[in-house]
């Protein structure tokens, strides 16, 4: 794969550059802050460093105490000032930490949302999604957790060079043992990270599928199915068995590192010897005095702790940035399918399929097998077929949630990859079988729209479509009226509505759209005999001029249909009215018209 071949110092480099600007755009006092907080850090300790030798030889060599009482008060006012300053910017920076992580997870939602309809069932790019979010969130810190390592980094570089500049003045050779720890320490530190990255490899998927486990075990929509068909130990079970592969991932990772996190604790014991050693004899042979051999151990304590500040800053920046860039690697997922820039022409459009095959990505089966079907504006069709004919499948292929595997479809003369997809999209109002509400007010279901931001003429088209679907006397008994809230996921008085509820929300959500194309995908299969009859008839009304789709294995529907095609074996295999198609005989119209002949006669 693609990843494989970047560095690590590329993806620190493109992680900074992509997402610094867009959090710096986003919250622009943001990054001024960490600097300013950084500054505040690397100034404090040489406040002491340089007025700790004065006062400790002072004392010893008999200052007068009035200047003894003014280095102590410089020393205690410049710490205050600066610990102040910086605590005053931690506090203003806290906030960010949330608003950064909310910040991207939007990002991150607003491109699901956005991603071709075929993606949302590849198991890569679905594997991708779920790394750029744990990516993103306690993994990496998010932008917050990367700038505040890098702005660290960089205060450290800083506080390296000043401790340097004091040691080497009276204890260079300290800093030549300090230089080959500090190399043994990053050594371990690196190969631990590595560790850390292939166990984060390993969890991904488990953490996808855990989190589903997680979130289905408490959903209420699969409450139903879980407690009739006792599917709670089967659940409970297999998140156990997650959490378990989980466990193993982090035991494999806890039992590798460890030999490294040791070599690492040797050394913080060695520094410490080595470095009261070496000053305590030099001051032994008078080349250090009191303050100054002080002065000696804490820039060697500062350099220390520095140095080893900034192998985990590194490290960690590494790291941080490894797991931030699956994010951007998300963002960048390559689309599936081509997209085009011409207007698609007003009005009612011809829509031609031309040998039109597909097989599902993944797939070899080819569910349509060379279809030729022609729409006229302004037609009824009726799709016809036995269960798994293919009828969704084409509709899904003329809604470009995929795209053909071969042939073409034309609207209007023009292969409809050409078109500008999202004017493209605005052609068709789909309900499909599996359609979704949303736990949102009824109007806004309707106009899929904020409430705050829907107009009087658009609240009274959606209550007129409401009238036409027949859902008056439900909204009437509703608390808030189109104002409750469907489901009750936010609300406890949100109302359930009924199946056939449900369907009728959609087909006037479809309506409401006033879309050239509209297609209804079985939509009526929950609705009674009686209620479908009328929706169709109704809707057939309400279709008026524009062209129109039905999918329904109730043959009725076919009746208010211009031309009925019959799907089988992956192609049309009958194309007529419905007087031409009952009376082929042998035909497969025919044949599941007369099984189904008892319920219209
Ligand atoms: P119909 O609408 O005529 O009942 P569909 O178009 O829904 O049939 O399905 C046609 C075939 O394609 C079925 O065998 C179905 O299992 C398969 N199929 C549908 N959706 C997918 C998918 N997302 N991935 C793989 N196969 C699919």
């Amino acid at each position: 794969m693609k990843k494989r071949e970047i560095s690590s110092v590329q993806k620190i480099r493109d992680v900074i550059t992509t997402l610094f600007p867009i959090a710096a755009k986003r919250f622009p006092f943001f990054f001024p802050l960490m600097a300013l907080e950084t500054l505040c850090d690397v100034l404090r300790p040489f406040l002491g460093i340089y007025l700790t030798p004065m006062i400790v030889d002072g004392l010893v060599n008999g200052l007068p105490f009035g200047k003894l009482m003014m280095y102590a008060a410089i020393l205690a006012g410049g710490e205050t000032v600066f610990t102040v300053i910086r605590q005053l910017a931690i506090t203003a920076l806290n906030k960010y930490q949330e608003r950064l992580g909310n910040y991207f997870r939007e990002r991150t939602g607003e491109h699901v949302m956005n991603l071709d309809f075929q993606l949302t069932e590849d198991k890569k790019a679905l594997d991708q999604l779920e790394k750029a979010n744990t990516g993103m969130d306690w993994y990496s810190g998010g932008v917050y957790g990367i700038a505040e390592q890098f702005f660290m980094f960089a205060g450290n570089v800083l506080k390296i060079g000043g401790f340097t500049a004091v040691i080497a003045l009276r204890m260079p050779l300290l800093l030549a043992a300090i230089c080959v720890y500090v190399a043994i320490d990053a050594v371990m530190a690196v190969k631990a990270n590595k560790v850390e990255l292939q166990a984060y490899d390993k969890l991904s998927k488990v953490n996808r599928l855990f989190s589903y486990f997680g979130w289905s075990i408490v959903d209420f929509r699969y409450g139903k199915d879980i407690r009739l068909y006792d599917g709670s130990s089967m659940l409970v079970n297999k998140w156990d068995g997650y959490q378990n592969d989980s466990v193993d991932a982090w035991k494999w990772q806890a039992k590798t590192t460890l030999k490294y996190q040791l070599v690492s604790t040797v050394l913080d014991v060695a520094r410490v010897v080595i470095t009261y050693g070496y000053a305590g004899l030099l001051a032994i042979r008078g080349m250090l005095t009191p303050g100054t051999f002080t002065q000696m151990v804490e820039s060697a304590g500062g350099l220390d702790a520095t140095l080893s500040g900034l192998v985990w800053n590194v490290t960690e920046l590494f790291k941080r940035c490894n797991y931030a860039y699956e994010y951007i690697l998300f963002e960048r997922y390559p689309a599936a399918m081509p997209k085009g820039t011409k207007p698609v022409p007003d009005g009612l459009h011809r829509i031609e399929f031309r040998n039109v095959t597909f097989a599902y990505p993944g797939t070899d089966r080819k569910v349509l097998d060379g279809v030729n079907l022609t729409i006229e504006p302004g037609e009824r069709l009726s799709l016809v077929g036995l269960n798994g004919a293919g009828k969704t499948t084409l509709v899904k292929l003329l809604c470009r949630l995929y795209d053909p595997s071969d042939g073409q479809i034309l609207m209007d003369g023009t292969d409809i990859r050409e078109y500008d997809y999202v004017a493209y999209m605005k052609q068709f109002a789909p309900v499909f079988q599996d359609f979704k509400l949303f736990g949102f007010s009824v109007l806004e279901n309707i106009c899929l729209k904020d409430a705050n931001e829907i107009s009087p003429a658009e609240k009274e088209r959606a209550e007129k479509m409401i009238r036409k679907t027949g859902l008056t006397e439900m909204t009437e008994k509703l608390p808030k009226g189109m104002d409750t809230r469907i489901y009750k996921v936010f609300e406890e008085d949100g109302v359930e509505p009924s199946g056939g509820e449900q369907q009728k929300l959609a087909i006037a959500r479809a309506l409401y759209k006033d879309a050239p194309v509209v297609i209804l995908d079985e939509p009526t299969a929950a609705l009674d005999p009686v209620a479908e009859y009328d929706i169709y008839r109704q809707f057939d009304e309400l279709v008026e001029n524009r062209t129109a789709l039905y999918i329904s294995h109730r043959l009725s529907s076919s009746r208010f249909c211009d031309r009925i095609a019959v799907f089988s074996g992956g192609r049309v295999a009958e194309y007529g009215t419905h007087e031409e198609l009952v009376n082929m005989r042998g035909g497969l119209y025919a044949a599941m018209f007369e099984a189904q002949a008892q319920y219209y006669r």
